[in-house]
């Protein structure tokens, strides 16, 4: 029996990169599919762990030869799926996770409709700024145009198969947990 892929998305700063390091913790059979971006690394990252970093032309030269199954800009940078990953673990049987931005997961959505898309939110617009603030590493400036990319991804919330509100870490994680067990 083929595996099920599931898509955690949701705008910047309602804590999707918590709540999936969580999930993979507590579901060490939930296989994470690990993105490319032309992003330069953070600190704590790790090439082929966090994302395979590439440059711009190697990204672009990736996606004509239709080597994603999605890929989105998200502000200056790309991101993108590689497909064959997703796919070969798919049919392997077992269960993928993506933890990408909106624009990609409804590319999936379209292609995979089986998938089961996700949009992780919090409860009021104003905890998306406070906790933007409190990643340190924003300026007012980028703030201000994560906000505005996060009213259109709102707007969206009904092309999602589940919404799960993230109020408590612990129960945005039991909740998704819930719906990957029963699906
Ligand atoms: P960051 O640069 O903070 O790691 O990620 C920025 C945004 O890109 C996040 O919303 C993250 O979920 C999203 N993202 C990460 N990988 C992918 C991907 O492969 N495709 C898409 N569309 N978005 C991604």
């Amino acid at each position: 029996m083929k595996g099920k892929l599931f898509i955690l998305s949701g705008p910047s700063g309602a804590g999707k990169g918590t709540v999936c390091k969580r999930l993979l913790q507590e579901m060490p059979q939930l296989v994470l599919s690990i993105s490319m971006t032309t992003r330069s690394p953070r600190a704590d990252e790790k090439e082929g762990i966090s994302y395979f970093f590439t440059d711009k032309e190697n990204f672009l030269k990736t996606k004509q030869e239709d080597g994603f199954l999605e890929c989105a800009q998200h502000f200056d940078n790309y991101y993108g799926t590689p497909k064959k990953f997703v796919l070969d673990n798919i049919n392997e049987g077992k269960n993928v996770i993506l933890e990408i931005e909106p624009v990609g997961a409804l590319q999936v959505k379209e292609k995979m409709p089986e998938s089961v898309l996700i949009f992780l939110t919090v409860p009021k617009k104003s905890d998306l700024i406070d906790r933007l603030r409190s990643r340190g590493s924003e300026t007012e400036e980028t703030i201000k145009k994560r906000m505005a990319k996060a009213e259109i991804e709102l707007s969206q919330m009904e092309k999602y198969d589940y919404v799960v509100v993230n109020d408590e870490i612990e129960n945005a994680v039991n909740k998704i947990k819930e719906i990957i067990g029963r699906i």
